[in-house]
């Protein structure tokens, strides 16, 4: 069984759906982070998008792999690297090209095929990764409470931003997932939308267990 959720930046989709894999014993992808591990690593190998054989040939021969829901490189624990604002301001512009998601894509179809039970979150998993999935989850939340849960999330890890700053981020990343040619960030026809602007986590990880319960009887 494959369930979907996708959703805009930073409307809780990785925390709630790490949440719902453990109840349900459910494994789980966070496609994100596959998009911030190429990402990591075309900077820090100092790579142009331009240079597509390149960064082919990079991505190719680099092991990503995770471990308790960490993204490793070669071997390597990035999760840290990752998920810092720098990474955030890029990924959405690697994630427009064309050649990134074919690869991409590709490795998130075979994981899912691979597993038995599986929770993705992203983008494009209910539109374009698996449109068949059994659940559709479009989880969504004003910018504001994006923005200030962001906010406090980076403030644990020592990263201090103004909630206005991480909000513009926000935006413009959201912006562009929508607008890109290639499977655009859009709530599938048949996903139900969670508007969490009320709830706890606790209070959204309920409503998607209903959800989901209702589909499986
Ligand atoms: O989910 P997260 O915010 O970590 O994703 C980072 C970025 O990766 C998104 O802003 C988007 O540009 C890209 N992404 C994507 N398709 C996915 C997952 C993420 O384009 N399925």
């Amino acid at each position: 069984m494959i369930i979907a959720i996708d959703g805009p930046a930073a409307s809780g989709k990785s925390t709630i759906a790490k949440l719902i894999s453990k109840k349900l014993e459910f494994e789980y992808l966070d496609t994100g982070a596959l998009y911030r591990g190429v990402t990591y690593f075309i900077y820090i190998n100092d790579l142009s998008l331009n240079n597509e054989d390149m960064v082919v040939d990079l991505i190719k021969k680099t092991k990503f792999s995770f471990n308790n829901n960490h993204l490793f490189i070669n071997g390597n624990n990035v999760e840290t690297e990752i998920r810092k604002n720098n990474i955030s301001k890029l990924v959405s512009a690697v994630a427009s090209t064309q050649y990134i998601r074919t690869i991409l894509t590709e490795i998130e179809r075979k994981i899912g095929h691979q597993a038995k039970n599986i929770i993705m979150d992203g983008r494009d998993i209910g539109t374009v990764v698996f449109p068949d999935a059994e659940v559709k989850i479009f989880l969504t939340a004003s910018t504001r409470v994006r923005a200030s849960r962001r906010y406090n999330e980076l403030l644990k890890k020592n990263e201090i931003h103004t909630i206005e700053e991480i909000e513009r981020d926000i935006i413009k990343r959201d912006e562009i997932d929508s607008k890109r040619a290639t499977a655009p960030l859009v709530k599938s026809y048949d996903a139900i939308e969670v508007n969490t602007d009320n709830l706890n986590i606790e209070g959204v990880v309920e409503v998607i267990l209903s959800i989901i319960n209702k589909k499986i009887v």
